[in-house]
């Protein structure tokens, strides 16, 4: 029994969630659930807690909770129902726990995912918002607890895949000239310009290669979830921005590209499905079956790169540029892109008017340091008002 992997799923309710409950239900022998979590998804996470038996049900809201635990006492379960953000803290650092798969979506994550990091878990990184806000300190807490850190972001798996398995954060000492993170350009890549204005949230919604939650669909629609993901690559491998260059690549089999000062680059592929990074972060160092298809090389055929359009995906310079300001400046536009994109879902605000929410919001507000999590939370909040008031100004613009 001591080999067993006791886990718990911050945000099981959601893509990322069931993807990791169906790698482990693949693999009963390897894997225990220790707790599940979700908003207030509460007949969902019934389902699941019926089907794992958790140590642990925690939803975020308190009617759901009163209703999950109901229906678990009727039922006879031993599961117990928590409620809160100190309960998705206490079930992400509880000692029995070996790892955590952070998949909860967006700045919401970060407290209970820092609660791992400083618990010295074995944390599965989905919540790249985590890694965007508070880079800084959550590395810090990182090597200061000696938590294993692996990426479940297909691209940020990819290239840990394809650098040394020494690597330490030195880029130079490793040989290593260039990240090159995929992209796969989204559903707008080639939509006319002119259209892009009338673009409704189910459009947006509608990746070509991958499902998705909502909120990361819209930011791929967009490319900001690229330029997310550009700034949590400076901080999972200490690259420099210089170092890290985005490349459409519209068929999503090559998830991303390490190039090496000899003149090799290594990359990984495989069909757009993310039980393949989770089952790989889930046994590493081992690889077990994660229920993908094999890629098949003759039915893909082509593979196309491309540049990226700057001009047309705003959001990715101004990720850029948050990542060379440092300091608050990316955390101001995760929170300002968090603001905007749930108004462009609530069909609040047009499509069109993202990029120039978030260009506003980081015109207003000054760049400070990061010491402490309270900077962070600090400019969260600010960049939340900012974006709050903001919204009508730049629906009609
Ligand atoms: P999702 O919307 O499908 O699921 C989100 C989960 O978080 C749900 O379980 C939900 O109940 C929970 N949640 C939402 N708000 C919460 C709150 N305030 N407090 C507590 N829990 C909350 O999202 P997803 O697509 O699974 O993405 C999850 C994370 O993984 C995101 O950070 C995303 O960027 C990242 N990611 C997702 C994919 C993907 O293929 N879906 C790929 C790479 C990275
Ligand atoms: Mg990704």
């Amino acid at each position: 029994m001591s080999n067993m992997m006791n886990l718990s799923v911050l945000g099981s309710t959601g893509s990322i969630g069931k993807s990791t409950l169906d790698v482990v239900a693949r693999h009963p022998d390897r894997y225990r659930i220790f707790a599940l979590t979700a908003n207030l998804q509460d007949e969902l996470l019934f389902e699941q807690c019926r089907q794992f038996v958790p140590r642990y049900a925690v939803l975020l809201d308190e009617a759901a909770a009163g209703r999950l635990r109901r229906r678990v006492a009727e039922s006879g379960l031993t599961t117990e129902v928590l409620c809160g953000v100190a309960a998705l803290e206490q079930v992400a650092a509880a000692p029995e726990v070996d790892a955590v798969m952070a998949a909860i979506v967006g700045a919401a994550g970060l407290r209970p995912t820092l609660a791992a990091a400083r618990a010295g878990k074995k944390i599965l990184l989905a919540n790249k918002e985590t890694l965007v806000m508070a880079g800084a300190v959550f590395m810090d807490a990182v090597r200061e607890s000696g938590a294993v850190l692996l990426p479940i972001d297909s691209e940020h798996n990819a290239i840990f895949q394809a650098m040394p398995h020494n690597y330490s954060g030195d880029l130079a000492a490793s040989g290593i000239s260039k990240i090159l993170l995929t992209a796969s350009g989204g559903p707008f890549r080639n939509t006319p310009l002119s259209e892009l204005r009338n673009v409704t949230p189910a459009q947006a919604c509608a990746h070509p290669n991958w499902s998705m939650g909502r909120k990361i669909s819209v930011d791929s629609a967009t490319m900001m979830n690229k330029g997310l993901e550009v700034i949590e690559a400076h901080w999972l491998f200490n690259a420099p921005a210089d170092v890290i260059q985005v490349v459409v690549h519209p068929q999503s089999v090559i998830h991303s590209l390490v190039q090496y000062v000899d003149g090799s680059v290594l990359a990984q592929l495989g069909n757009p499905d993310m039980r393949t990074p989770i089952a790989y972060a889930l046994a590493w160092p081992e690889r077990i079956e994660a229920g993908v298809a094999p890629l098949d090389l003759f039915k893909v055929a082509q593979l196309d790169f491309t540049a990226p359009d700057f001009e047309r995906f705003p959001c990715l310079a101004l990720a850029y540029q948050a990542l060379r300001a440092g300091g608050t400046a990316p955390a101001l536009l995760n929170a300002a892109n968090e603001v905007a994109v749930a108004a462009f879902l609530d069909s609040r605000i047009p499509f069109l008017a993202i990029p120039r929410l978030l260009d506003q919001v980081l015109a207003a507000l000054p760049v400070s340091r990061v010491t402490v999590l309270d900077d962070v939370l600090a400019a969260d909040a600010a960049a939340r008002r900012q974006a709050d008031a903001l919204l009508t100004q730049v629906a009609v613009a």
